[in-house]
């Protein structure tokens, strides 16, 4: 079975667009996020156009099926990467681009049926948004494992957390956000989303006056966190784009013995 393109397709080329634009804004004013927010701006462009060309195709969500379809797409986006990225990627970057068909196809097939351990794979990621992110829109469901706690539209992991602390509206209070396709759901608040512990004991989290709207919630028991940003100070941040302007605060995490639940948009 396969899906027909919708002209509702169009619009998520748009959504890579307003995280490119906002990742640009973003740079001009951080300098020490400068590096970070212009690789993501490039790689949301090149997702983009991916995903833009992705929406004339059929998909059927199984990736072996699609993947001889999406094969230049993805190939792109490692470009881009390879063009853009930072250091430690580019090199990975570069041979993936030029890998053939076999390997680029059993790398991807991997990561996207793999367990944990696969999943840290980041370049798989980034050249798989723009098919998952299509999926999404279309509402095909893609042929993958859902675990508890992770993206109820792909199995995807969180990539970031946002709040509206001042908002009265039901269900609006902590959200996670897919890194895989840009789901957003609503879960529990005092709640881990790696290993699920409740105790609010075990659940610290810390915030600095540099970045009012930033709290990096942990959780002591697997020593994890996911980052959350406070949209009810400011409508105007998307978060995992927003993201990168505090990369200051993972560093300090990665110190005090925390490990992020998954990298973000700049596979950091
Ligand atoms: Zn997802
Ligand atoms: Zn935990």
């Amino acid at each position: 079975m396969t899906t027909a393109p919708a002209a509702a397709d169009q619009s998520v080329g748009e959504a890579f667009g307003r995280r490119a634009q906002r990742a640009l804004l973003l740079a001009a004013e951080s300098a020490a996020a400068r590096d970070p927010l212009l690789f993501a701006a490039a790689l949301c462009r090149a997702q983009g156009e991916a995903a833009a060309a992705l929406a004339c195709l059929p998909l059927t969500g199984s990736l072996e099926s699609d993947f001889p379809a999406i094969e230049p797409r993805v190939r792109d986006v490692f470009r881009a990467a390879a063009a853009h990225g930072p250091a430690p990627l580019v090199e990975e970057a570069r041979t993936r681009a030029e890998e053939d068909s076999g390997l680029v196809s059993t790398r991807l097939l991997v990561f996207w049926n793999g367990d944990r351990k696969a999943a840290e794979d980041y370049l798989s990621r980034a050249a798989l948004r723009p098919y998952a992110e299509v999926l999404r829109f279309r509402r095909t469901p893609p042929d993958r494992i859902h675990r508890q706690g992770q993206c109820p539209a792909c199995g995807g992991p969180p990539g970031i957390a946002s709040r509206r602390d001042g908002s009265q509206l039901e269900g609006a209070k902590r959200r996670l956000h897919c890194a895989l396709c840009g789901e957003e759901w609503t879960v529990n608040r005092i709640q881990c989303p790696a290993c699920f512990e409740e105790d609010p004991s075990k659940l610290p989290s810390f915030q600095a006056d540099r970045h009012p709207a930033v709290r990096i919630e942990a959780c002591d028991t697997c020593r994890r966190y996911v980052k959350s940003i406070d949209l009810s100070l400011d409508a105007r941040p998307i978060p995992e784009v927003d993201d990168l302007v505090s990369i200051s605060l993972d560093l300090w995490a990665a110190e005090e013995g925390y490990t992020r639940i998954e990298p973000g948009l700049a596979g950091l």
